[in-house]
């Protein structure tokens, strides 16, 4: 999901920066009792995923009914009043990540509409590639928009369809899109999940005790570990998973191509208790510190996690360097995550107000910093000066990703390719900038070695790593095609 900043309600300005900056979460439970309660839940599993605004729509014997607010799950859900006007045994929910641009309500998700067939509501975790082409044929053709986000273009594909079923509408629509989506939708006769072609957004599929047809879609594990499911399996790249009351069948409309899911949420999205693909978060973080132990070890007294992101990787690099791990920097949990915040003062500000240094393990010390990332370096800068103004002696950076070279357009809130520090700067300068005494990346085979491979296969990677790689598996038929964006996009982004 992502806003499109160039429809004719939204001039092209400044805002049109904005346009790649979501993130999501999405959650479904069909056929059992408190589905809306169950979904808050979920949606709370996965409120990493997405923090300004979240929606449920339930589907109750009255038909469907609909609450959505700009805020956290709990501000939002948290009201047994509001619970009360969610009755039904299926829903679906969305959480929504978005660091400037439209904070409309308009633009929260789920999406609902009322066809020929009954209504529908739909939820979608990933950006389309093609959106922008595509409302601009639709609102020729006369469809009439009531947002601002990409995910609208899949209403109205289903309502414009001639197909006859709801099933056949919707693969008509996903027929015309390009883009990564994982998608939760609800029609009164099923809950619906599916996953783009390449499987770049995760989707999971599990089920509920107590009755045996209970049954629930989530972005991650995490969120089939909080309602009490029981993890079935992943939904499959391209496979569309349609569950009503005979159970579950599965259909695969597209032609069979190799996955690529997306390789940052292994290094930083994904919660860390989820296991995605089959492959264990933590674990796999923990692995890819190992790696960068191995490649780029330093002799230093200790070794600390910019916290939470970096702990995994950090712990990982202090057993492979046999240096003592230690919690230099102690997080405060009452303020959001700092890339959050949409302008740069605030962000600055935001890195301190979410970390201090814990003076005692740092004074002295020759100090190994591990985070998973460095974007625009504004996090990295303001630790390593934290860190020496505790008496650090020496600050080494290690991250736990290669370099983010550039913009993801498939669901990563990424800034554009300008702002991206190890776009313009090679790996010592980056140093430098950041004040650290030495930094080093994780190579890109060293990332894949984490994830159980030999290396990264040029010809079959088998995950998508663009924002490290600019290897666009995806058409990016927007930012090609539209001629008043195209000059200002492609260099941007360096396409
Ligand atoms: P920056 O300060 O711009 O270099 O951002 C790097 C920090 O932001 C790291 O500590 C990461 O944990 C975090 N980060 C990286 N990518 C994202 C993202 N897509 N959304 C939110 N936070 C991120």
């Amino acid at each position: 999901m992502t806003e499109l900043t160039t429809h004719p309600f939204q001039p092209a300005g400044d805002d049109a920066d904005d346009a790649f900056h979501e993130e999501c979460g999405v959650f479904g439970v069909w056929n059992a009792p408190d589905a809306a309660a169950l979904t808050a839940l979920g949606l709370h599993a996965l409120q990493h995923r997405g923090q300004e605004a979240s929606g449920i729509v339930s589907l109750g014997e009255k038909g469907f009914r609909s609450h959505k607010g700009l805020g956290l799950v709990g501000d939002i859900f948290g009201d047994a009043r509001v619970m009360a006007m969610l009755p039904g045994r299926a829903a679906v929910g969305h959480n929504r990540y978005a660091t400037a641009g439209e904070t409309a309500l308009r633009n929260v998700q789920p999406l609902y509409a009322d066809f020929a067939f009954g209504g529908f509501a739909v939820a979608h975790n990933g950006n389309l590639t093609n959106a922008l082409a595509l409302r601009h044929s639709l609102v020729r053709r006369g469809c009439l928009f009531q947002s601002s986000t990409d995910s609208e273009v899949f209403v109205h594909l289903i309502a414009i369809s001639l197909y006859a079923t709801v099933l056949d509408r919707l693969i008509d629509a996903l027929k015309q899109v390009d883009g990564a989506y994982s998608l939760v939708a609800l029609h009164d006769g099923a809950l619906i999940g599916v996953r783009d072609p390449l499987g770049v957004r995760p989707l999971v599929l599990g089920r509920l005790g107590g009755e045996g047809k209970s049954w629930v879609l989530a972005s991650e594990t995490c969120a089939l570990d909080i309602v009490g499911a029981e993890f079935v399996r992943d939904v499959e790249p391209g496979e569309i998973v349609i569950i009503d009351h005979d159970g579950v069948r599965s259909v695969k409309p597209f032609a069979h191509t190799s996955s690529r899911f997306c390789i940052f949420e292994y290094v930083y999205f994904a919660r860390p208790d989820s296991v995605v693909e089959g492959t264990p978060v933590y674990e796999t973080r923990k692995r890819i510190g190992l790696e960068l132990a191995r490649e780029s070890g330093v002799d230093a007294d200790v070794v600390v996690p910019v916290p939470d992101s970096g702990v995994p990787s950090a712990m990982g690099y202090a057993t492979e360097a046999g240096i003592p791990f230690e919690l230099g920097i102690i997080r405060n949990h009452y303020v959001g995550r700092t890339f959050i915040e949409p302008t740069d003062t605030i962000r600055h500000l935001g890195v301190k107000l979410k970390h201090s240094a814990n003076r005692a393990m740092l004074q002295g010390k020759r100090v190994i910093l591990v985070d998973d990332s460095i974007v625009r370096g504004t996090t990295s800068k303001k630790i390593v000066e934290m860190v020496r103004q505790a008496g650090a002696k020496e600050v080494h950076m290690r991250i736990s990703s290669p370099p983010t070279t550039h913009s993801c357009f498939y669901g990563i809130d990424t800034p554009e390719r300008d702002k991206l520090l190890a776009a313009k700067h090679d790996v010592a300068e980056m140093a430098r900038i950041i004040g650290a005494d030495s930094l080093a990346f994780i190579s890109l085979d060293g990332l894949y070695r984490a994830l159980g491979r030999k290396g990264r296969d040029a010809k079959d990677p088998g995950y998508c790593d663009a924002c490290f790689t600019g290897d666009y598996a995806i058409p990016l038929t927007d930012l090609e095609g539209h001629a008043e964006r195209r000059p200002a996009l492609l260099a941007l982004n360096g396409v």
